[in-house]
């Protein structure tokens, strides 16, 4: 078998050597370039699949290339796909998979991190030993996660293992979810809303895609009902919290501290080096300057272990379906 990959980062090139070595029969054509127009040179016949990384649009000229040449199998080395022409995959008959799940635990194991780091002080602790203040004082006298209670939002794959480390700290943890699991409900304590989730726990992390329904969920009215100090994690999705509603919330110290790995206009500036002044949205500064913020660009995902399922899952999948026809959950079209 024979696939065309496309966009390959530095950090994915060990992923692909090991892949190479573990599966000779199948030949790799990496290239580094996105699939662009330029790229859309090495489109050609004799390729089975076409595996790709990015959220940039591809033409649909691009697409019908792609099918001209008699590929049929696309994989996509992400879970998202959105960014991809369904409608187009379906009409020239070219199957897409992705890579459903790639590790929970990379995500969950952030979380926990930041909520960690703010629990302890690390920011207060980091700043006074900077300044030179050694001293043991009053504001940097830390909660153990044991005798704090813990909300997860959303008590799926990444929830329900972020669930289990809180719990394996010690802490009492509670979920909420639309439709909770027997799995999760082995871990945590599940409360009938989120309302009263945000009014029991000392800290919260959120673990639910962003849908319709949950757009700007966590918003002014919430943070208003959220018990005093409270630590929030956001390694979900931006669009599930109002940030201005956020950032008022920490300036009337009704939150102490937010971790915030997903911003809901980062859309144009994560994986990009920038200069403050081309920075335009004043809230993403904000976010990046405040002390009791602990921003990053869509990050928690990024381990080795993550890549490389990335990786290995998206090629497995194309082998799959192009020997069988088949490949269970993470089959699109
Ligand atoms: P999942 O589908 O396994 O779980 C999501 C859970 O949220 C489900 O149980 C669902 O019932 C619940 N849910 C949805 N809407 C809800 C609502 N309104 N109220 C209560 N519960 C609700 O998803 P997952 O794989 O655990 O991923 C969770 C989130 O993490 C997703 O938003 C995903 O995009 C995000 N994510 C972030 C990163 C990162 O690097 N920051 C990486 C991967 C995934």
């Amino acid at each position: 078998m024979k696939i065309l990959v496309y966009a390959v980062r530095e950090d994915e090139k060990d992923a692909f050597k090991l892949y190479q070595e573990k599966h000779p029969e199948i030949e790799l054509e990496i290239h580094e370039s996105l699939l662009t127009e330029e790229s859309s040179q090495y489109i050609r016949e004799g390729f089975d699949a076409i595996c790709v990384s990015q959220v940039r649009a591809i033409s649909e000229e691009i697409y019908r290339k792609v099918a001209n040449c008699g590929i049929k199998i696309w994989a996509t080395r992400s879970a998202g796909f959105d960014m991809y022409r369904l409608d187009l995959l379906k009409e020239l008959g070219i199957r897409l998979v992705r890579v459903p799940v790639y590790s929970p635990n990379a995500i969950a194991e952030y979380a926990v991190s930041g909520a960690l780091y703010f629990s302890r002080n690390f920011d207060k602790i980091q700043k006074n030993v900077q300044e030179l203040d050694l001293r043991w004082i009053k504001p940097i006298v830390s909660e153990e996660i044991r005798k704090q209670k813990v909300g997860i939002f959303g008590t799926g794959n990444i929830g329900r293992v972020a669930a289990l480390h809180f719990k394996n700290l010690g802490a009492e943890v509670y979920g909420y979810d639309l439709y909770p699991s027997k799995e999760a409900a082995e871990i945590l304590t599940y409360v009938e809303s989120l309302e009263e989730l945000v009014k029991t726990c000392d800290i919260i992390s959120l673990h639910a895609p962003a849908t319709e329904e949950n757009y700007h969920i966590f918003n002014e009215e919430l943070f208003n009902l959220c018990k005093p100090n409270l630590i929030f994690v956001n390694t979900a999705r931006g669009s599930l919290v109002d940030t201005k509603a956020m950032l008022k919330a920490l300036d009337d110290k009704k939150i102490r501290a937010v971790v915030m790995d997903t911003y809901e206009f980062e859309g144009p500036y994560i994986n990009k080096v920038w200069k403050k002044e081309d920075i335009k949205d004043e809230v993403l500064l904000a976010l990046i300057e405040r002390e009791d913020v602990l921003y990053s660009p869509h990050i928690a995902f990024y381990t080795h272990t993550a890549i490389e399922n990335l990786v290995h899952i998206a090629l497995d999948a194309a082998v799959k379906v192009f020997n069988t026809g088949k490949a269970n959950e993470e089959v699109i079209l």
